[in-house]
């Protein structure tokens, strides 16, 4: 991992962005934003899940309308999203937003934008400016239009990016002229590459904050690894401050995927438990793919980040769960819990699931009480005996006293 890039200091509300400040997850909400129950409700619920920031749409006047109401009840900064009309944007600064989007490639009037900062100043507000592949090329001017269309037929992938950074710095521009600093930047792509590669080129030349996204990235299926491929190769390399994951589908899973990237990539502590299990091959005599699943969802409620390990039998198991802090080996139609490589108890396969969760719990008390410490146990599980079949056989995969 290279150490984070210095970018500038500002805030989305109380929520710290740049400089050394954590990465913030962001997320947007898929419901109309005037329909203010079912939007507080989604802000809520992707709150909840450690969602630091959500953005809502705001195409309509109904909508920046329903802002007052939406601020007072959501639990976290909200960031007004605002293409086309700059009035939307004022009225979203007036409503009291902590953040405001604008994308140069729909409001680029001069004017506009010069009396959009000054609202953002007057109110101590940000602004991102997101550039996206799907508004980058000109619209308006015929000829400018034909002369960037015709170059990016040439070498796309050069062209869409150095498109990027240009008008970037154009519309930056306009910020620099009037000493507004409170910027955060994008520059999203639906090609992974294309986006590692914007962004590479946007924190050579900019100290502002940069928001990271793949923009429509499809459904998680498929999205999961556009998005984490962009994502995870910036964030190693230190470049990003903020990240929103973005899916066709609820947007819970995209909060739910930044908090695992950042938590695997060590740029946030994991706060709930964290699940190991093994993908099962040709050894397996359990039901171990519903068995995970079920466990995931039950673990779901302890909020101390236990590490669990579900495997599927002896023979890789005990060196694959290690550092886990409560492990089951399942073997034929039985499973043997480990509590921090104590062997706790064996039980059938009708039972490991709460007979596992049990042993989290408890061992994830033990911890709020100050009587266990996670991971931090010498974690030196000896493989169990294999686990006879029901004729007493052993299984043909497991050699006895391997
Ligand atoms: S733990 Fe056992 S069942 Fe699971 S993948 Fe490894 S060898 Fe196969």
């Amino acid at each position: 991992m290279t150490p984070r890039r210095k970018t500038r200091r500002m805030h989305i509300g109380g929520v710290p962005l740049g400089g050394d400040a954590p990465v913030v997850i962001q997320s947007m909400t898929s419901t109309y934003t005037y329909d203010v129950d079912a939007t507080v409700a989604q802000i809520r619920a992707l709150a909840g899940l450690g969602c630091d920031v959500v953005r809502v749409a705001t195409p309509e006047k109904r909508d920046t309308q329903a802002l007052p109401a939406i601020l007072e009840q959501s639990p976290v900064p909200i960031v007004a999203d605002v293409h086309f009309h700059f009035q939307r944007a004022l009225e979203a600064v007036t409503a009291g937003v902590h953040k405001i989007r604008l994308n140069p490639g729909n409001i680029s009037d001069r004017q506009q934008v010069d009396t959009v900062i000054r609202a953002c100043r007057e109110r101590g507000i940000g602004i991102r400016v997101g550039v996206n592949e799907g508004s980058i090329v000109e619209r308006r001017d015929k000829d400018l239009r034909a002369v960037e269309l015709n170059a990016m037929a040439t070498d796309r992938r050069a062209h869409m990016i150095r498109l990027m950074v240009e008008k970037l710095e154009q519309y930056l521009a306009i910020f620099e002229d009037n000493d507004f600093h409170d910027v955060v930047i994008s520059a999203k792509s639906i090609d992974p590459t294309i986006c590692i590669d914007a962004y590479r080129a946007i924190s050579e030349r900019f100290d502002y904050p940069l928001h990271l996204g793949v923009t429509h990235a499809g459904p998680p299926e498929t999205g999961r690894i556009r998005s984490i491929t962009a994502l995870a190769t910036l964030l190693a390399e230190g470049i990003g401050d903020t990240i929103r994951i973005s899916y066709a589908a609820d947007p819970v899973y995209e909060v739910e995927d930044a908090k695992e990237l950042l938590c695997v990539l060590g740029l946030r502590n994991r706060q709930e438990p964290e699940l190991i299990a093994c993908p099962t091959c040709g050894r397996i005599e359990i039901d171990l793919i519903t068995l995970v699943a079920a466990v995931r969802r039950k673990l779901a409620d302890i909020k101390t980040p236990v590490k669990v390990a579900v495997m599927g039998c002896v023979v890789n198991g005990p060196g694959e769960a290690e550092g886990a802090d409560v492990a089951v080996f399942a073997g034929k139609g039985k499973g043997i819990i480990y509590v921090q490589g104590e062997q706790t108890r064996t039980v059938s396969e009708d039972d490991m699931l709460d007979a596992l969760y049990e042993e989290a719990v408890a061992f994830a008390e033990r911890v709020e009480r100050g009587e266990a410490t996670l991971g931090s146990a010498p974690v030196n599980i000896v493989p169990p005996e294999p686990l006879p079949r029901s004729d007493g056989s052993l299984p043909l995969t497991v050699l006895p006293g391997a």
